[in-house]
């Protein structure tokens, strides 16, 4: 394959170096957790999405499980409460929702930027309704005047989902009044899977957040619910961050800029040069930081073009084909049917967006054009 869809070894070669010696400085060290790698990190990531505090964990999943939880112990939120969230996201941000005995309440997503469609936000809000998680999908920021105006009218808590959006900004402030994303709400929940925009070699995550009492209580769940050594406050979990990886994303971190300037780039190459009326092209929105966590063509007749595709050397992902309302796991229990949800499933196909040059993507973007 002349343009493998994500080849992860060359995303990391361009760290290896580094990486190495980092690897060797930990593993002499002797100390593999709870150390100064994840310290820092967490300064660095606090910092570089203007938020105050930031707890290194295992994954994204668990990052947003524990805000969830947190919220339950400072008594902010309980169990049958309704937390909005856009139907078309992951189905880790709906288990994250579940496994708390949260109610998620599915909206559908705005078909230009695959976030939810904020003119549908407020006919999803009842009394029981106490948050809204933000997905700032496929790394186009989930926030604008109108959800600001809903959310703040409304007073519920706003949870980011910033999986694949870090480095992001919108062009509307937050509560806050910062618009990076991992800011903008209450708190936020990354994660460092290795395709993400940052990707550690392995699982990784963690949240920001400006409040004290909350990154607290996240980081005591995560450490078996305890504050201090053997005094267990809560019934926690173990969701702590190797330090060998908190050294890997400090690296990666530093170039967060570069990589979504490339990526940025890489998208306006396609914007540019993508012209077949069979293909309809992500909106690039104004003003808006987008980072392109994925480039999200959409083709009514998808499985005969990803042939072509893969035919022409060019490979190509589906994010997501199956919603999480119809997976086995929560069929009939999530609503719907999702009509904008379950178009955009069945036609989406993501091409290559990380570790390609403008000149592949000049040829990819031809590549497309041919197809009939
Ligand atoms: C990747 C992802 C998650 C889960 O992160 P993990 O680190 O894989 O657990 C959650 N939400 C979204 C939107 C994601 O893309």
């Amino acid at each position: 394959m002349k343009y493998p869809f994500l080849r992860l070894s060359e995303v990391n070669a361009i760290y290896a170096h580094e990486m190495k010696q980092a690897a060797c400085r930990i593993i002499d060290s002797g100390w593999y957790l709870n150390g100064e790698e994840n310290r820092l990190f967490e300064k660095e990531l606090a910092e570089s999405c203007e938020s105050q505090y930031a707890v290194a964990l295992s994954n994204g999943l668990d990052a947003l499980r524990l805000l969830f939880r947190a919220y339950i112990e400072m008594g902010k939120l309980k169990q049958g409460d309704e937390i909005i969230v856009q139907a078309n996201t992951y189905i880790a941000s709906i288990l994250a929702i579940t496994d708390n005995g949260l109610t998620p309440i599915l909206v559908e997503p705005d078909e230009d930027t695959f976030n939810i469609d904020s003119s549908k936000i407020e006919k999803a809000i009842t009394p029981a309704t106490k948050g809204i998680l933000i997905v700032h999908l496929y790394g186009t920021p989930c926030w604008n005047e109108n959800i600001k105006e809903v959310i703040t009218r409304h007073n519920l808590l706003v949870i980011e989902d910033n999986a694949q959006a870090i480095g992001a900004m919108a062009d509307t402030q937050g509560i806050n009044n910062s618009r990076m994303t991992g800011s903008i709400g209450h708190a936020a929940a990354f994660s460092f899977y290795p395709t993400k925009n940052i990707g550690a070699l392995g699982d990784a995550g963690a949240i920001t957040t400006s409040d004290h009492q909350l990154s607290q209580t996240v980081r005591a769940l995560a450490n078996y619910g305890s504050d201090k050594r053997y005094h267990n406050i809560y019934t926690g979990y173990n969701c702590r961050m190797d330090e060998l990886q908190a050294a890997f994303l400090r690296i990666k971190l530093r170039h967060i800029e570069e990589e979504n300037i490339h990526r940025r780039k890489i998208a306006n190459i396609y914007d540019q040069h993508i012209d077949n009326p069979l293909i309809k092209k992500p909106a690039i929105i104004d003003g808006t930081g987008q980072v392109w966590h994925q480039y999200i063509l959409r083709c009514d007749s998808r499985d005969r073009f990803r042939e072509y595709l893969e035919a022409n050397g060019i490979g190509s992902d589906i994010h997501y084909a199956t919603p999480p309302h119809l997976q086995p796991c929560y069929m009939g229990r999530l609503g719907g049917p999702y009509p904008v949800t379950e178009a955009l499933a069945n036609t989406v196909v993501s091409i290559p967006i990380a570790a390609i040059d403008e000149r592949d993507a000049c040829q990819i973007a031809t590549i497309i054009n041919g197809y009939k």
